[in-house]
């Protein structure tokens, strides 16, 4: 059997989202084939797109003449029409293509789109919306969340902390948060950090910790 992060990658809907998708996983070099049913977008993306195919997704027959059901992955991006995401799901499943993601626009949409064998579902506005807000709210630069509001960030070194040493600081125990990297002025890489690291005005620094503790880290003035 293949690795399933290898070989082609269905993407179905080409809206914002599937367009975008699509275009990313291109320019990861891997093959797509991206089907939508609405004769103009598949024109428009089939001179940027190695695979372009018109065709109703929820209709399993025009799915099978694609070969969609040789896919390891199929990404179902239809959001705005939950019965079309839900069917072609469904047709997904009878074909037996091993990982089907379908994107959700509701809970309830992802209840339904599990419940019908989607093996992951995914919430790009959601997600998005969120991650926003936290942006917007603190002074990360950038982060990553995962489970248990664990998260990694890449802040500037707060305001209040300027020219202290992280030994001297105990950042652990008063603000629940390790440093794993730095970046200081005029370097182009992150390094790890030892012990003892002296906190530099313009220094970029990698942290981990609930994402609570890094909003209010990121903001110490
Ligand atoms: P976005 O919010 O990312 O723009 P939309 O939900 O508006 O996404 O776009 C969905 C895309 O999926 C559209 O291009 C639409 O033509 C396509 N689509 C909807 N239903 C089907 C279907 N049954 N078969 C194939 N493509 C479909």
């Amino acid at each position: 059997d293949r690795n399933p992060d290898e070989g082609g990658i269905g993407v179905i809907g080409l809206g914002r989202f599937g367009c975008q998708l699509a275009e990313s996983l291109a320019a990861l070099g891997r093959e797509v084939l991206a089907i939508d049913r609405d004769a103009r977008k598949v024109q428009r993306w089939s001179t940027k797109l190695d695979q372009v195919a018109q065709a109703d997704s929820t209709d399993e027959d025009a799915l099978r003449q694609l070969d969609v059901g040789d896919l390891r992955r199929v990404v179902v991006a239809i959001g705005a029409s939950v019965q079309a995401s839900v069917l072609t799901v469904l047709a997904l499943v009878e074909l037996g293509v091993p990982q089907i993601w379908a994107r959700a626009t509701s809970a309830q949409h992802a209840k339904i789109l599990s419940s019908v064998g989607a093996h992951r579902v995914i919430f790009p506005e959601a997600e998005t919306g969120e991650r926003l807000a936290h942006l917007i709210v603190s002074r990360m630069l950038d982060f990553a969340e995962f489970g248990d509001a664990f998260a990694v960030a890449k802040i500037h070194v707060p305001e209040a902390l300027v020219g202290q040493a992280t030994s001297e600081v105990r950042l652990l125990e008063r603000y629940g948060i390790r440093v794993i990297g730095i970046r200081s002025p005029g370097e182009q890489q992150f390094r790890y950090v030892s012990d003892g690291l002296r906190l530099d005005k313009d220094s970029t620094l990698i942290v981990e910790g609930t994402i609570d503790d890094l909003q209010r880290f990121s903001t110490l003035s």
